[in-house]
Protein backbone atom coordinates (compact mmCIF):
# COMPACT_ATOMS: atom_id res chain seq x y z
CA UNK A 1 0.00 0.00 0.00
CA UNK A 2 1.59 3.79 -0.97
CA UNK A 3 3.16 5.04 2.09
CA UNK A 4 0.99 8.20 1.39
CA UNK A 5 -2.21 6.29 2.33
CA UNK A 6 -0.87 5.09 5.42
CA UNK A 7 0.17 8.58 6.71
CA UNK A 8 -3.46 9.55 5.95
CA UNK A 9 -4.86 6.70 8.36
CA UNK A 10 -2.45 7.81 10.85
CA UNK A 11 -3.68 11.17 10.40
CA UNK A 12 -7.61 10.44 10.94
CA UNK A 13 -6.68 8.21 14.20
CA UNK A 14 -8.26 10.85 16.51
CA UNK A 15 -6.56 10.84 19.93
CA UNK A 16 -9.29 11.99 22.61
CA UNK A 17 -7.84 12.91 26.10
CA UNK A 18 -8.84 11.16 29.57
CA UNK A 19 -11.18 8.61 28.08
CA UNK A 20 -12.71 6.85 29.05
CA UNK A 21 -11.08 8.10 32.13
CA UNK A 22 -8.27 10.61 33.00
CA UNK A 23 -4.65 9.93 31.62
CA UNK A 24 -5.92 7.88 28.96
CA UNK A 25 -5.27 8.70 25.53
CA UNK A 26 -7.94 6.99 23.32
CA UNK A 27 -7.22 6.58 19.99
CA UNK A 28 -10.60 7.05 18.33
CA UNK A 29 -11.00 4.81 14.82
CA UNK A 30 -14.57 6.29 14.15
CA UNK A 31 -13.20 9.06 11.51
CA UNK A 32 -11.26 6.03 9.56
CA UNK A 33 -14.41 4.34 9.33
CA UNK A 34 -16.69 6.97 8.21
CA UNK A 35 -14.49 7.84 5.27
CA UNK A 36 -15.02 5.22 2.51
CA UNK A 37 -11.52 5.59 1.47
CA UNK A 38 -10.19 4.99 4.58
CA UNK A 39 -12.06 2.37 5.66
CA UNK A 40 -11.26 0.45 2.52
CA UNK A 41 -7.76 1.16 2.99
CA UNK A 42 -7.75 -0.05 6.67
CA UNK A 43 -9.39 -3.63 5.76
CA UNK A 44 -6.78 -3.55 2.78
CA UNK A 45 -3.99 -3.40 5.61
CA UNK A 46 -5.41 -6.87 7.28
CA UNK A 47 -5.64 -8.73 3.99
CA UNK A 48 -2.56 -8.06 2.45
CA UNK A 49 -0.71 -9.46 5.54
CA UNK A 50 -3.30 -12.33 5.12
CA UNK A 51 -3.52 -13.47 1.74
CA UNK A 52 -1.72 -16.43 0.56
CA UNK A 53 -1.89 -17.81 4.26
CA UNK A 54 -4.48 -20.26 3.92
CA UNK A 55 -6.00 -19.37 6.94
CA UNK A 56 -9.39 -21.09 8.15
CA UNK A 57 -10.89 -18.44 10.82
CA UNK A 58 -10.76 -15.08 12.30
CA UNK A 59 -10.82 -14.47 15.20
CA UNK A 60 -11.95 -10.83 16.25
CA UNK A 61 -11.78 -9.33 20.01
CA UNK A 62 -15.01 -7.29 21.16
CA UNK A 63 -15.76 -4.76 20.14
CA UNK A 64 -13.63 -2.64 17.42
CA UNK A 65 -11.77 -6.20 16.58
CA UNK A 66 -15.67 -7.13 15.50
CA UNK A 67 -15.42 -3.95 12.65
CA UNK A 68 -12.47 -4.97 11.47
CA UNK A 69 -12.08 -8.59 11.84
CA UNK A 70 -15.77 -9.56 10.17
CA UNK A 71 -15.11 -7.51 7.53
CA UNK A 72 -11.86 -9.10 6.65
CA UNK A 73 -13.31 -12.59 6.96
CA UNK A 74 -15.98 -11.45 4.60
CA UNK A 75 -13.59 -10.97 2.30
CA UNK A 76 -11.45 -13.61 2.16
CA UNK A 77 -14.42 -16.04 1.67
CA UNK A 78 -13.38 -17.36 5.68
CA UNK A 79 -15.78 -17.83 9.05
CA UNK A 80 -15.25 -15.26 11.65
CA UNK A 81 -15.55 -15.78 15.48
CA UNK A 82 -16.55 -13.20 18.59
CA UNK A 83 -14.64 -13.27 21.63
CA UNK A 84 -16.57 -11.24 23.86
CA UNK A 85 -16.53 -9.99 27.56
CA UNK A 86 -17.79 -11.73 30.13
CA UNK A 87 -21.52 -12.40 30.10
CA UNK A 88 -22.51 -11.56 26.49
CA UNK A 89 -22.22 -15.02 24.13
CA UNK A 90 -25.05 -17.25 24.85
CA UNK A 91 -24.23 -21.06 24.52
CA UNK A 92 -21.43 -22.52 25.79
CA UNK A 93 -17.85 -20.65 26.20
CA UNK A 94 -14.58 -20.86 27.42
CA UNK A 95 -13.27 -18.50 29.63
CA UNK A 96 -9.74 -16.93 30.37
CA UNK A 97 -8.78 -14.04 32.86
CA UNK A 98 -6.54 -11.33 32.31
CA UNK A 99 -4.90 -8.51 34.37
CA UNK A 100 -6.53 -5.08 34.51
CA UNK A 101 -4.93 -2.01 36.15
CA UNK A 102 -7.47 -2.32 38.77
CA UNK A 103 -8.47 -6.09 39.18
CA UNK A 104 -8.88 -8.40 36.20
CA UNK A 105 -11.33 -9.09 33.60
CA UNK A 106 -12.30 -12.45 31.53
CA UNK A 107 -13.02 -12.84 27.78
CA UNK A 108 -15.12 -16.07 26.41
CA UNK A 109 -15.13 -17.94 23.47
CA UNK A 110 -17.85 -20.28 22.46
CA UNK A 111 -16.58 -23.83 22.95
CA UNK A 112 -17.66 -24.59 18.97
CA UNK A 113 -16.42 -21.57 17.47
CA UNK A 114 -12.54 -22.96 16.66
CA UNK A 115 -11.90 -26.72 15.82
CA UNK A 116 -8.59 -28.16 16.63
CA UNK A 117 -5.68 -27.76 13.54
CA UNK A 118 -7.79 -24.37 12.34
CA UNK A 119 -5.39 -22.22 11.12
CA UNK A 120 -6.60 -18.78 13.23
CA UNK A 121 -5.90 -15.26 12.78
CA UNK A 122 -6.50 -12.57 15.70
CA UNK A 123 -7.78 -9.25 14.77
CA UNK A 124 -8.14 -6.21 16.95
CA UNK A 125 -8.15 -2.83 16.31
CA UNK A 126 -5.06 -1.71 18.78
CA UNK A 127 -2.40 -3.65 20.93
CA UNK A 128 -2.41 -1.81 24.48
CA UNK A 129 -1.09 -3.82 27.32
CA UNK A 130 -1.82 -6.72 25.53
CA UNK A 131 -3.74 -8.23 28.36
CA UNK A 132 -6.70 -8.26 25.93
CA UNK A 133 -5.53 -10.20 23.24
CA UNK A 134 -3.16 -12.66 25.36
CA UNK A 135 -6.67 -14.02 27.22
CA UNK A 136 -8.09 -14.30 23.14
CA UNK A 137 -4.98 -16.23 22.15
CA UNK A 138 -5.28 -18.68 25.44
CA UNK A 139 -8.71 -19.35 24.18
CA UNK A 140 -7.82 -19.76 20.59
CA UNK A 141 -5.25 -22.35 21.58
CA UNK A 142 -7.29 -23.76 24.05
CA UNK A 143 -9.83 -25.09 21.48
CA UNK A 144 -6.87 -26.71 19.60
CA UNK A 145 -6.57 -23.60 16.97
CA UNK A 146 -3.24 -23.09 15.10
CA UNK A 147 -3.10 -19.33 15.96
CA UNK A 148 -0.93 -18.12 13.26
CA UNK A 149 -0.79 -14.35 14.10
CA UNK A 150 -1.93 -11.40 16.10
CA UNK A 151 -2.72 -8.43 13.58
CA UNK A 152 -3.73 -4.75 14.74
CA UNK A 153 -4.32 -1.69 12.98
CA UNK A 154 -2.96 0.29 15.58
CA UNK A 155 0.00 -0.55 18.08
CA UNK A 156 1.18 0.95 21.69
CA UNK A 157 4.78 0.25 21.83
CA UNK A 158 5.79 2.12 24.56
CA UNK A 159 3.30 -0.46 26.83
CA UNK A 160 5.27 -3.48 25.11
CA UNK A 161 2.07 -5.29 24.25
CA UNK A 162 3.52 -8.29 22.18
CA UNK A 163 5.49 -9.54 24.82
CA UNK A 164 2.55 -10.20 26.42
CA UNK A 165 1.67 -12.13 23.22
CA UNK A 166 4.86 -14.30 22.92
CA UNK A 167 5.47 -16.38 20.95
CA UNK A 168 2.56 -15.50 19.12
CA UNK A 169 3.75 -13.22 16.31
CA UNK A 170 2.30 -9.68 16.06
CA UNK A 171 1.95 -7.10 12.90
CA UNK A 172 0.63 -3.31 13.44
CA UNK A 173 0.08 -1.20 10.45
CA UNK A 174 0.23 2.12 12.77
CA UNK A 175 2.81 2.36 15.30
CA UNK A 176 2.79 4.96 18.15
P1 LIG B 1 -4.89 -4.12 26.17
O1 LIG B 1 -5.50 -5.37 26.77
O2 LIG B 1 -4.30 -3.22 27.19
O3 LIG B 1 -3.91 -4.44 25.05
O4 LIG B 1 -6.08 -3.27 25.54
C1 LIG B 1 -6.56 -3.57 24.29
C2 LIG B 1 -8.03 -3.38 24.16
O5 LIG B 1 -8.50 -2.21 24.79
C3 LIG B 1 -8.39 -3.26 22.70
O6 LIG B 1 -9.57 -4.01 22.45
C4 LIG B 1 -8.59 -1.79 22.47
O7 LIG B 1 -9.72 -1.55 21.66
C5 LIG B 1 -8.79 -1.19 23.84
N1 LIG B 1 -7.87 -0.07 24.15
C6 LIG B 1 -6.88 -0.07 25.08
N2 LIG B 1 -6.25 1.11 25.15
C7 LIG B 1 -6.83 1.89 24.20
C8 LIG B 1 -6.60 3.23 23.73
N3 LIG B 1 -5.64 4.03 24.25
N4 LIG B 1 -7.37 3.69 22.73
C9 LIG B 1 -8.34 2.92 22.18
N5 LIG B 1 -8.61 1.66 22.58
C10 LIG B 1 -7.86 1.14 23.58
Amino acid sequence: MPSALVEQLRAAVRDVRDFPKKGIVFKDITPILSDPLLFRASIDLFLERCRGKNIDKIVGIDARGFLFGSTVAYELGIGFVPIRKRGKLPYMTATAKYSLEYGQAEMEMHTDAVTAGERVVLVDDLLATGGTSAAAAVLIRKAGGDLLEAQFLIELQFLHGRKQLEPTPVTSFLKY
